[in-house]
């Protein structure tokens, strides 16, 4: 199966010769994306403004309707289009400044995405709120009882992410959310960006209130991004952005804002994007998610135990998940970073988006390692060359 999902993809045929370890960044596009756009491009018109455009609206509607399903949200108007994680989160974290005191609390952990990170603690300076970090275990989750403690009356938000982009630990939300839930009247928040690619998730199951993620960590296109909430929550959102499409009257005194999803999405979205990811999810329902993840898990099973046999290697945080971040004991990850570039292998070398965690890490950056469904045996095969060489290069 792995053979046959990697051919759906035109760069192993383009660039025969890299190795495209950095899905965490951004997955690599199947040609049905390509192909979906051009035929978009080819047409084009808006969607919901005019009489001819009946087509295109009901592709795009569809693309709500397939995130709402794969999802398991509430309902399609559940379903909120935005240009990517950081612009969701930031709908959220800004829609929610009119529910905060001076003295209200917003909690995040230490782990958390610049995109999860920043907009709290400009929410926690411009309202007086207190931003509480989290740190976390030696497992690198979050601690139950320290999450238990630091939950209050005060406790007005929780954003967390479910997987980290440095380490690639999964945060066991499972259990999480029902402690929050229990000690505090939270609105729960989850970064779900690095999950949507190696995992199926029930929005509803999990019961948060907000998720956020990209279409283009799960094979869509870059500038489609998506919120999904409860509908009773969403409903209570100020709206960030205002502008056409989002209301139902105006006049120079009052307005009356639109109902969802469209109060939340003023101006043209970017239809060719969620079109072209309509084309994707469904492409995506043809394959066994469970299979592909069967393999995909496998893969990094054994990535992590033969980077784990190095003894100068260390790996942050040991996950079973498909992106892990590692460092070299007495090396700058940039230099390996660059030999391993010289040798056409794409990985990921730095902060990640993610000072606060880096520092919290004691790091100034990793090499960071990221594996997505297409990837096989070989590709692992080659990186590992790579590392040898590298090693030999720096004399370790
Ligand atoms: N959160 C996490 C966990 C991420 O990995 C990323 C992307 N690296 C983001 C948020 C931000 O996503 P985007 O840049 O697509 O808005």
């Amino acid at each position: 199966m792995n053979a046959q999902f990697r051919q759906q993809f035109p760069f192993f045929q383009q660039q025969p010769e890299w190795i495209y370890l950095d899905s965490a960044a951004t997955t690599l596009k199947p040609a049905i994306l390509g192909e979906a756009t051009a035929e978009f491009y080819r047409s084009a018109g808006s969607v919901h403004r005019s009489q001819y455009d009946l087509a295109q609206s009901e592709r795009y509607e569809l693309a709500r309707d397939l995130v709402a399903q794969r999802f398991n949200a509430e309902a399609r108007e559940a379903v909120i289009w935005t240009s990517g994680t950081t612009h969701a989160l930031n709908i959220v974290a800004n829609g929610l400044a009119a529910r905060l005191q001076a003295g209200d609390e917003i909690l995040i952990s230490v782990a958390e995405h610049h995109a999860n990170f920043v907009p709290w603690q400009q929410l926690a300076q411009q309202t007086g709120a207190k931003l509480v970090v989290l740190p976390l275990n030696s497992a690198y989750q979050i601690d139950d009882d320290i999450l238990q403690n630091a939950l209050s009356a005060r406790t007005k938000i929780v954003a967390l992410n479910l997987v980290s982009n440095v380490s690639g630990v999964r945060q066991p939300v499972e259990r999480l959310i029902p402690i929050i839930r229990r000690h505090s009247e939270a609105i729960i928040v989850l970064d779900i960006a690095q999950a949507v690619c190696s995992e199926a998730i029930d929005v509803q199951a999990l019961d948060a209130d907000f998720y956020a993620f990209s279409a283009h960590k799960m094979y869509g296109p870059t500038g489609v991004g998506v919120l999904i909430g409860k509908m009773q929550r969403l409903a209570q959102l100020r709206p960030l952005v205002f502008g056409g499409k989002m209301l139902q009257e105006v006049n120079a005194e009052r307005l009356i804002l639109a109902g969802l999803p469209y109060r939340l999405e003023a101006g043209t979205p970017n239809i060719a994007g969620i079109i072209g990811f309509a084309s994707v999810l469904e492409w995506l329902n043809e394959w066994d998610f469970a299979m592909l993840n069967q393999g995909l898990y496998k893969l990094a099973a054994t990535l992590y135990k033969r980077l784990d046999a190095y003894p100068n290697v260390q790996i942050i945080g040991q996950g079973t998940r498909p992106t892990l971040s590692f460092t070299v004991q007495n090396q700058h990850h940039a230099d390996l970073a660059a030999i391993l570039t010289e040798q056409r292998i794409a990985l990921r070398s730095g902060e990640h988006c993610a000072k606060p965690y880096l520092r919290y890490l004691n790091q100034t950056g990793t090499l960071r390692l990221s594996l997505a469904h297409y990837n096989n045996q070989h590709d692992l095969e080659r990186f590992f060359e790579g590392v040898g060489l590298a090693l030999a290069i720096l004399e370790i």
